[in-house]
């Protein structure tokens, strides 16, 4: 008898070749190449609710959700329909239009430090036109950001940067100035002694600190007590802004962001991904005193030909709307996403128990991750322990025997992860029963 193997990645292998011949590395942003977790990254076709198929017709569940704009899971009707509403009014005016007060408002009632909004058209837009908003504002040129928190790619905070950086296995980026990369400031995350003192040595240069309020681009940290609030207090008693950039954990750590889960009110709020219902957007907000120093307002310039985008906009809205607004007396959609999220979490902790797999699982809001650790017992609280403690070996084994047994999770032990209001009780016990069996495999 003779058996065919037959390769189920095959058509994303010749996708991937080709992409290669024209788009450097294959991909148009790095961690999609699947560096993280070795082999050929997969395409996808489509997607649905919880489900995404990709072009060979393997069908997962979908723990990346575009990592992390797709709130409501993938397609959801009332964001399609928004969006083709909108679509055969314009996509685009260069001119206001109501859609950017109505997301406004929203994004002003979910979040309670926020008094105005300005829109751009990416996470990166908004952290760098956050920072040259802190810098006009105190008139100071020093940033402290921390060792593995990853703000997008501008320049400045491509110092020790997260995400597909630590992925890469990259310190800093070539291309990056010097006398730029000069101006920030990095230190440990969790380090309360370590940014204490850079304030001691720097306090009247220093602009602001920005920080990501549940680290989840290198896994998924959580601030110990207590240092979140040693950063406002010290940025208040300093004159420095206070910048939280919740490009990821916006509306997905609470309705208010992390911010509000962790009780600390920023001077500035940085957003992205889900107020744009999956379509490119970012925003930055915060006092009106300090935003009033944005043009033409004020002095400090920033602007965009798609900011503020019509489709984007209707797609936020139309997010924002669906999964925080129910009636009366009714879970919301986003509470409905909470609670699955703490299903998949405890079950993850269960299986490390029963299998004997030392983890670290981390969960807040619709947001989880996990960390395959080198020994039982250890905790990550910053960077430097990440790449003390953690096996990243094992996570690839994970990762692959997951695939193939359809769920999909981050291609890289350093991201976080992601719930929908789509994903039901059903993908949740399949999601288990996959874990146990990869959890053996990768041990
Ligand atoms: N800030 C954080 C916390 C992020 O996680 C990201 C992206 O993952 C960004 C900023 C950059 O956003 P974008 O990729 O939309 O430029």
């Amino acid at each position: 008898m003779t058996t065919t193997t037959t390769d189920r990645y095959a058509r994303s292998k010749e996708l991937f070749a080709a992409a290669q011949e024209v788009i450097p590395g294959g991909v148009n942003s790095p961690v999609r190449a699947f560096r993280g977790v070795g082999g050929s990254p997969i395409f996808f076709a489509r997607g649905t609710g919880s489900h995404v198929e990709d072009v060979d017709g393997n069908n997962y569940i979908d723990y990346v959700l575009s990592w992390g704009p797709l709130l409501l899971g993938h397609s959801h009707p009332a964001v399609i329909q928004a969006v083709n509403e909108q679509l055969t009014r314009g996509s685009s005016f260069g001119a206001p239009t109501e859609l950017e007060t109505e997301l406004a408002k929203l994004v002003i009632n979910l979040i309670p430090s926020v008094e105005q909004v300005r829109f751009v058209s990416s996470g990166t837009e908004a952290t760098m036109s956050a920072l040259r908003l802190a810098r006009a504002y105190t008139k100071r040129e020093k940033i402290v950001k921390f060792v593995g928190c990853y703000h997008g790619h501008a320049d400045m905070l491509l110092v020790q940067a997260g995400s597909g950086v630590i992925t890469l296995g990259l310190p800093d980026s070539p291309g990056v100035p010097a006398a730029t990369a000069s101006d920030t400031l990095t230190v440990e995350y969790n380090d309360v002694a370590g940014v204490t003192e850079i304030f001691r040595q720097y306090g009247e240069q220093i602009a602001a600190v920005i920080v990501e309020p549940i680290a989840a681009n290198m896994g998924f940290v959580v601030p110990e007590p207590g240092f979140l609030q040693t950063l406002r207090e010290l940025t208040t008693a300093n004159g420095a802004l206070l910048i939280i950039d919740e490009v990821m954990t916006g509306f997905r750590a609470a309705p208010g962001g992390a911010q509000v889960h962790w009780g600390v009110e920023p001077d500035l709020t940085c957003l992205g991904k889900v107020i744009g219902g999956g379509l490119p957007v970012g925003a930055y907000a915060g006092k009106k005193a300090i935003m009033q120093t944005v043009a033409p307002a004020g002095p400090m310039y920033q602007a965009g030909t798609l900011s503020g985008n019509p489709l984007a906009m209707a797609a936020g809205i139309a997010m924002l709307r669906t999964a925080f607004e129910a009636p009366e007396g009714e879970t919301t959609l986003f509470e409905r996403a909470v609670a699955r999220t703490q299903n998949l979490a405890d079950g993850i902790r269960s299986l490390s128990e029963e299998t004997g797999v030392p983890l670290q699982v981390g969960n807040i809001g619709t947001m989880f991750g996990f960390y395959f650790l080198k020994e039982p017992g250890v905790k990550v609280r910053s960077y430097a322990e990440a790449k003390e403690y953690v096996d990243a070996a094992r996570y690839s084994k994970f990762f692959w025997a997951m695939c193939e047994r359809g769920v999909y999770m981050a291609p890289s032990q350093f991201e976080a992860g992601f719930l929908s209001s789509a994903h039901d009780s059903v993908d949740i016990a399949v999601t288990l029963t996959a874990c146990r069996e990869a959890f053996l495999a990768a041990r």
